[in-house]
């Protein structure tokens, strides 16, 4: 079928084949990213206006019980410098972010065994009972069905949990046996039995992923139908296991951003900070592509350099909330607004 068909179709049934949507990235252009693009910004403009909803993010630990392969932070890389923030710490992030106008803090980490039920459950009636305008999205990784309705309960909002692949056998080739693509999809049904507005997501241009493997992630967004989904380019880590594969690109970052806003066009999409790391303008692409979202760092300042997800991880500049006028500036010129919100799906 011709592109302009399968776009046509995506458009109007929010749909395509597991075949249609491999032809479009497999054969894609430079004019057919662009008439995406167009229709994807056009898509989220009627859902959510000008607006660029923006939250604050709070890397709260690094360590991390995982090992998996393309993770700075991963449990194997013993150069990583480790740290844990205090509740007060959390808090004072919460506060400084909250005269910055952010009113959804996402509390990040890794798998920390410190990280206990009781303890999360703390800080969010904290932030909760401090800010009760504001929401709050956990992104803590693989925890049991009790401990995710226990936090739900304890008042957080939202949990975003990648799916990093939805083949089976690229989850095994991305990860150490002692992790499985059924416990990560039986975490992802448990966050949503719990209650929580949920976040799915993958890396583009992973090691060993595929066409294939992308049209199979688009097919699982159209199925499990999440609000919100964080993709942004694979960037090697010098002491990981894949410090040698290639990244992924911005171009292919914000294809597939625009078909994910096509599938489905109240959800939640992210330009993050991977994408502003390989591109000092990569924010301001995806959101032209279709993204709706930012998310500056409110960690504390001398921590930051140490949550090394990937080499040359930006951590300042306009990553950073406090130069917030600088996001500001950025989106303005792109003809964007950021707004002073707890950006929920519509
Ligand atoms: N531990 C939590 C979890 O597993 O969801 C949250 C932290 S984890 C580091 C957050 C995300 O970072 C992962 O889902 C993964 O997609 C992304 N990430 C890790 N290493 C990366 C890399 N080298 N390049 C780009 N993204 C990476």
């Amino acid at each position: 079928m011709k592109h302009e068909l399968l776009i046509d179709q995506l458009e109007q049934r929010h749909s395509l084949s597991s075949e249609g949507y491999e032809q479009l990235i497999s054969r894609r252009t430079p004019e057919v990213a662009a008439e995406l693009a167009r229709r994807a910004r056009v898509e989220c403009e009627r859902v959510y206006g000008d607006a660029v909803y923006t939250r604050g993010l709070i890397e709260f630990t690094n360590y991390c019980k995982n090992n998996c392969l393309y993770c700075g932070i991963r449990r194997g890389n013993a150069s990583c410098r480790r740290y844990r923030l205090t509740h007060e710490q959390i808090m004072a992030c919460v506060e400084e972010g909250y005269d910055l106008g952010f009113r959804t803090f996402v509390l990040q980490g890794g798998e920390d065994s410190e990280t206990t039920d009781e303890w999360l459950c703390d800080i969010i009636s904290a932030i909760k009972g401090a800010h009760p305008d504001c929401a709050v999205t956990l992104s803590v990784g693989e925890r049991s069905t009790e401990s995710y309705r226990m936090l739900r309960k304890a008042g957080a909002d939202r949990y975003l949990l990648r799916h990093e692949t939805a083949n089976r056998e690229h989850y095994r080739k991305l990860h150490p046996r002692s992790m499985s693509y059924e416990n990560r999809m039986r975490c992802l049904r448990d966050l949503r039995a719990a209650g929580f507005t949920v976040g799915v997501g993958f890396m583009v241009g992973s090691p060993f992923q595929t066409s294939a493997d992308l049209a199979a992630d688009l097919k699982f967004i159209e199925d499990f139908s999440p609000e919100m989904c964080g993709i942004g380019p694979y960037v090697p880590h010098h002491a990981t296991p894949f410090a040698q594969f290639p990244g992924g690109t911005v171009e292919l970052t914000c294809f597939l951003l625009s078909l994910i806003r096509l599938i489905k066009p109240t959800i939640l999409l992210p330009a993050t900070t991977a994408l502003g790391t390989i591109d000092a303008a990569g924010r301001e692409k995806g959101i032209l592509a279709g993204a709706n979202v930012v998310m500056p760092n409110l960690s504390p300042a001398d921590v930051r350099v140490d949550y090394e997800l990937y080499d040359n991880k930006v951590h300042a500049g306009d990553v950073a909330a406090e130069c917030k006028e600088d996001l500001e500036a950025r989106m303005e010129s792109i003809g964007r607004r950021l707004v002073v919100d707890r950006g929920d799906p519509k």
